[in-house]
């Protein structure tokens, strides 16, 4: 008898974490961060209801904060086991926790400090994908689920040949950077995220839009902003550009500047794992880099971008502009006709992407009103999540399997799934656990 129960992401999409209780071990998959409106913010400093001295193991499906953002707290707490990862995944989880260690202190609402995220990181081995490993009765093995670098679907099998897969955040897979989503082939129980349940994502080019994006500021001088996902989205759309830029699409001589200390750092986490690439991108010898293309490092240089006149665009952090160097760069520039903002990716409630997204006329940055006179853009086919057919596809691999807990989700998302798999795949046993709910499997 086997029980697993959900401290997260449970009819939400943030704050990730499941906890598997054998006969004698117990395991943590993921300990995700609350994010979002300050109420779900609040969630993250409830002390965990989790019992560090038993824990035999922690392990980690990828490094959005959304899965790893609460792991200090582990160590907070007293815990001294050990975290297994991707080895991208920890390179992408040092320095996703020390910037939100960072950002968090300046806020003046810090949950933990650099050297709980350093004493977390300290405890973290290596899983590799497909080579299975064993801690205490369970057998685990990690695969890639295509969804960012080093991401990945855990397979746990205890000693009476029972598996559990817990699905992480599947991909949208093939991508255009990483290899695409590995299926598995058996499991008796499915935990499994369900973002886009009830959609279909669109098949729009995202690198004709932003090819027509920079092609419009090119002949008017303007300014293109891109706020920036550090993770995985920069990379892709530098990519985007690199391939632009070799065709002749757009201006060789249009700079792009990347100014976002957490995406520079990621892109070259990037560059050190090719064998994690698909095999078009492996081909390519420099995939993030083309001519002009100006890496900023400090906030001084970052405000003298502002000096350099005639069409250019910049990639800045955060993507839903809720901090960073984007907002001093959109206050320089959104009052200006020929500014142009394109967001990539998607824009939650509460956050100034959104309301700019929602037709605002006029920003509050820093306390002062900012009017939008500049056109604004959205991608929606810029996605790292799988979609409903993908979702279902995935699932359809899988032999054997009795039972399904849908989580990763909001209502009607998790909904939506629910019912495909019950009249699509003919699973009838789909269950939508709660916050904090045990099942026992
Ligand atoms: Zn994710
Ligand atoms: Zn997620």
């Amino acid at each position: 008898m086997q029980k697993i129960q959900f401290f997260g992401a449970a009819g939400g999409v943030t704050g990730s974490s499941n906890l598997l209780t054998g006969t004698n071990t117990t395991i943590l998959i993921d300990l995700g961060m609350f994010q979002g409106p300050d109420d779900t913010g609040s969630l993250n400093s409830i002390p965990l209801a989790i019992d560090v001295n038993k824990l035999s193991a922690v392990l980690v499906t990828h490094a959005h904060l959304d899965h790893c953002g609460r792991l200090p707290l582990l160590v907070k707490q007293g815990y001294k086991g050990k975290v297994y990862t991707t080895q991208a995944t920890k390179d992408i989880v040092t320095v996703s926790l020390l910037d939100s260690a960072g950002i968090a202190q300046e806020n003046g609402f810090p949950l933990y400090s650099a050297q709980d995220v350093e004493e977390l990181v300290n405890l973290i081995e290596i899983a590799n994908y497909d080579q299975s490993f064993k801690v205490g009765e369970y057998e685990i093995t990690f695969h890639d689920a295509g969804h960012i670098l080093g991401s990945a679907s855990i397979e746990v099998k205890n000693n009476q040949n029972q598996t559990i897969v817990f699905s992480g955040d599947l991909g949208n897979t093939p991508e255009d950077l990483i290899k695409p989503t590995k299926y598995i082939n058996n499991a008796d129980y499915v935990v499994m995220e369900s973002t886009y349940g009830d959609s279909t994502h669109t098949d729009e080019d995202p690198a004709q839009t932003i090819q027509q994006e920079i092609n419009e500021i090119e002949k008017t001088g303007g300014v293109l902003l891109i706020p920036a996902f550090a993770i995985e989205r920069t990379q892709e759309v530098l990519h985007i550009i690199n391939r632009l830029k070799n065709k002749g699409l757009v201006k060789n001589d249009t700079p792009v500047y990347l100014d976002s200390p957490l995406a520079l750092e990621v892109t070259e986490i990037f560059k050190k794992y090719p064998n994690l690439y698909n095999p078009q991108t492996a081909k390519e010898s420099n995939p993030f880099d083309f001519s002009n293309l100006k890496i900023v490092e400090s906030v001084s240089q970052s405000k003298s971008i502002a000096k350099d006149h005639g069409a250019k665009v910049i990639i800045a952090g955060s993507g839903m502009i809720t901090g960073g160097r984007i907002l001093h760069h959109l206050k320089n520039y959104i009052s200006i006709p020929s500014t142009r903002l394109l967001l990539v990716g998607y824009q939650a409630i509460d956050t100034m992407g959104r309301e700019i997204l929602e037709g605002a006329k006029q920003v509050l940055i820093n306390d002062i009103p900012v009017t939008i006179r500049g056109t604004v853009t959205k991608i929606d086919s810029l996605s790292s999540h799988a979609d409903l057919p993908r979702l279902l596809t995935w699932l359809r691999h899988i032999q054997g399997v009795k039972k399904v807990f849908i989580n990763h989700g909001e209502k009607n998302q998790r909904e939506s799934l629910a019912e495909k798999i019950k009249t699509e795949i003919g699973i009838s046993d789909v269950i939508l656990p709660e916050m904090n709910q045990i099942f026992e499997v």
